[in-house]
């Protein structure tokens, strides 16, 4: 579980988040949506620590990572140790370009847990086939759809066994009749009890696979609730003025 309590973080004057307070239980997916600029990628780095945060703290399991004690940050090897548990999916794939896929997911394997080649290659083609890619392992990146791309990258990331998934925007570099392949993986890996955070401006993927939804606005986390209440019910004027736009 993460728990991101009364978290603050500036950008210099500029105040991006505002006291945050969330909890992302384990086994559920949790979906961050809100406008452009609202803070949702800085919310979803700052719980890998790829963004500081100023004051308060996440909590992954428990344990704070970042700081070691108040305004004490941990060292960069500390650091790793906490992050092998958190995978990373992004809107740019970032895949090796002069890999194939099997060796993009084996890379990590081999370079962050040791594993022997031979046996990193057949974890990656066992967690290539998991995505229905068993038939492109030997693909370089630029023989491969945007969408077979951006599941490469969740396999890459699903093969180190991390306990908790961090998505930002997945889809959105995606031709549109790309999207439903990566969604469709992203949804059976929520259904083998993942834990996950996606920011998404997919509400589709939102109102049925989210158990919970955050909504930011301008740095402020606005209202955090099943996803039928907050995307059809929505008290808050804000939230049902940013869900206008979507029709
Ligand atoms: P989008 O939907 O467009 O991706 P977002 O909700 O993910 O938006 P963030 O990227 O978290 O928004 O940015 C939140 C605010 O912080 C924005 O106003 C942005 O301009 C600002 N910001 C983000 N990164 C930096 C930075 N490195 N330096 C200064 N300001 C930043
Ligand atoms: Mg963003």
């Amino acid at each position: 579980a993460v728990e991101i309590r009364a978290v603050n973080k500036f950008y210099g004057p500029f105040h991006a988040l505002k006291n945050i307070n969330l909890s992302i239980p384990p086994g559920k997916v949790t979906c961050l949506i809100g406008p452009s600029g609202s803070g949702k990628s800085t919310l979803l780095r700052c719980i890998n620590f790829l963004e500081e945060y100023d004051d308060g703290a996440v909590l992954i399991d428990g344990k704070q990572i970042g700081y070691d004690a108040p305004g004490r940050k941990m060292t960069a090897k500390k650091l790793r140790e906490m992050r092998r548990s958190i995978g990373m999916v992004f809107q740019q794939f970032n895949l090796w370009p002069h890999m194939t896929a099997q060796e993009n997911v084996a890379e990590g394997l081999i370079r962050v847990r040791g594993l022997p080649k031979a046996e990193a290659m057949e974890r990656a083609a066992g967690a290539l086939a998991k995505v229905g890619l068993s038939d492109r392992m030997g693909n370089y990146p630029s023989r491969l759809s945007g969408g077979q791309q951006q599941r490469v990258a969740i396999a890459r990331a699903v093969a180190m066994e991390p306990k908790l998934m961090l998505f930002d925007e997945p889809t959105s570099a995606l031709d549109p009749e790309l999207v439903g392949e990566v969604l469709n993986v992203m949804k059976a890996l929520a259904s083998e009890g993942m834990t996950m955070v996606v920011v998404t401006h997919e509400m589709g993927f939102a109102a049925h696979v989210a158990d919970q939804v955050a909504f930011l606005e301008k740095g402020e986390l606005v209202g955090v609730d099943e996803p039928s209440r907050i995307l059809h019910h929505p008290e808050d004027p804000r939230i049902q003025g940013f869900l206008r736009t979507y029709h």
